[in-house]
């Protein structure tokens, strides 16, 4: 008999963001911006761990590298038994600290999605903090502090979104982080159930982390 058990569980260490993608659901939405609290999520842990749950995913509609304690609920996440911890992040915050605390921590798996075939602005109200070019030697520096510490995760993938306004852009992105990371891949365009007034004649002007 199939188990009633959901594969991965979704947990939002917080819906901050310090990007504004155009395309970004987060502009949409009514719920005010919060953290949670660690005690709240050691608590969900240990009932997911309970459960049986085997894999959480600490990401929905935020960047997760803004919660000051995220190095830490991959640790709790991780030592309480679950067997897969994953979150999907825009790079930004990626600095040497956090890359090397994650690993520590044993996180499994990172996403990371920018669409980084060219040096474009993907968040043009936060150009500067969406500079495609930091966030490449972030993913890189991942790299390297993961292969220093003889350690085979996290698995890094890299997103980039396929429409009609980036199909020239997407051979490229792939064949440069193809033999970079351990997982590349195209995502849609989606309007999130038509809240998100985005078409595929917009620009070059996506991320794709909410994807
Ligand atoms: S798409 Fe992702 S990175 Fe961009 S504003 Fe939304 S949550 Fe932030």
């Amino acid at each position: 008999m199939p188990s009633a058990l959901p594969q991965v569980v979704a947990i939002e260490p917080t819906n901050d963001c310090n990007l504004r993608c155009v395309m970004c659901p987060r502009a949409k939405a009514r719920k005010p911006i919060g953290f949670m609290d660690f005690a709240l999520f050691a608590k969900v842990i240990d009932q997911l761990v309970a459960l049986g749950v085997g894999a959480v995913a600490l990401h929905l509609s935020g960047e997760p590298l803004l919660h000051p304690r995220i190095v830490e609920m991959v640790a709790y996440a991780r030592d309480a038994g679950v067997g897969h911890v994953q979150f999907a992040t825009n790079g930004t915050l990626l600095d040497a600290g956090v890359a090397a605390g994650l690993i520590a921590a044993g996180l499994d798996s990172l996403v990371v999605s920018m669409d980084a075939a060219s040096a474009w602005a993907y968040c043009p109200a936060d150009a500067e903090r969406a500079d495609v070019e930091a966030i490449d030697d972030n993913v890189r520096r991942l790299l390297s502090l993961r292969a220093n510490a003889g350690a085979d995760n996290p698995k890094v993938s890299m997103h980039i979104i396929a429409m009609s306004s980036t199909a020239d852009l997407v051979p490229a992105f792939l064949a440069r982080w193809r033999p970079v990371v351990d997982r590349v891949s195209e995502q849609p365009l989606l309007s999130w159930a038509g809240r998100v007034g985005v078409t595929d004649s917009v620009p070059l002007r996506l991320c794709g982390y909410c994807i």
